[in-house]
């Protein structure tokens, strides 16, 4: 169904959505773009009723901030349940991920889903074991698809009247790279993605290297998923 005026009437969110250019210019998987952005949202216990807002990083990542709002502000009953969810532009550095874990073990009643669009300085080592250390203490994280791209437009994002369907469509090749390179940082494989920068010329390089090990470790069907046939391409 098409929205006749975008998500204006009635939507009380609608002071804390961002605005479709920011949406795409923190979120193109193309982009790296220094700054992050948060969507996020707060279900509590058993009621339908989710609190959404975004944050974009200050002095502080996003994650921290998040964190200390969170803290601050909301005075709780420890039994009662919370589901928290975050669309993060980039994945936590190992910092962010330390801080996330002894949050979550402070308030053992929440769960984590983080979905991202990008993984922020992947080959890093500590940024690496950082997001299997989020994982094997019970947070889900997994690269942001096409669904979560449309999610986002529909509930975070102040789209233009009649635009509701209008998110941008990036090509869920650059997804599925991205993804590629989760699992080899979940199954502690050498990466495969490697990112480059070409100044001078303003673009990006995104080059797939598969070794051995990646063959024989990643499910076929994640490999075959990112069309193999093209392993190197560029990016403006
Ligand atoms: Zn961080």
């Amino acid at each position: 169904m098409t929205s006749e005026k975008g998500p204006l009437t009635g939507d009380a969110t609608l002071r804390r959505r961002i605005e479709p250019w920011e949406f795409d210019v923190f979120f193109d998987p193309r982009e790296l773009r220094k700054e992050a952005c948060l969507l996020y949202e707060i279900k509590w216990g058993t009621s339908h009723k989710i609190w959404r807002n975004s944050s974009k990083n200050t002095t502080n990542h996003v994650e921290v901030n998040f964190i200390e709002k969170f803290i601050a502000e909301r005075h709780f009953c420890p039994s009662i349940s919370c589901s928290i969810t975050w669309f993060l532009s980039w994945s936590p550095c190992w910092e962010c991920s330390k801080a996330i874990r002894e949050f979550l073990s402070q308030h053992p009643n929440m769960t984590l889903v983080i979905y991202v669009a990008r993984l922020f300085q992947h080959m890093d080592q500590q940024n690496r074991q950082g997001l299997r250390d989020l994982i094997n203490s019970g947070v889900t994280i997994q690269i942001m698809t096409v669904s979560e791209y449309c999610y986002c437009w529909r509930n975070f994002v102040n789209y233009p009247p009649r635009e509701e369907t209008h998110w941008p469509k990036y090509q869920p090749f650059w997804m599925m790279l991205y993804a590629l390179e989760l699992h080899c940082i979940i199954l502690s494989l050498p990466p495969c993605l490697k990112i480059s920068r070409r100044r001078q010329k303003q673009l990006t390089l995104f080059r797939l290297t598969l070794q051995n090990c990646h063959y024989q470790t990643i499910p076929p069907h994640i490999l075959l998923a990112t069309g193999l046939i093209q392993p190197s391409v560029t990016w403006r």
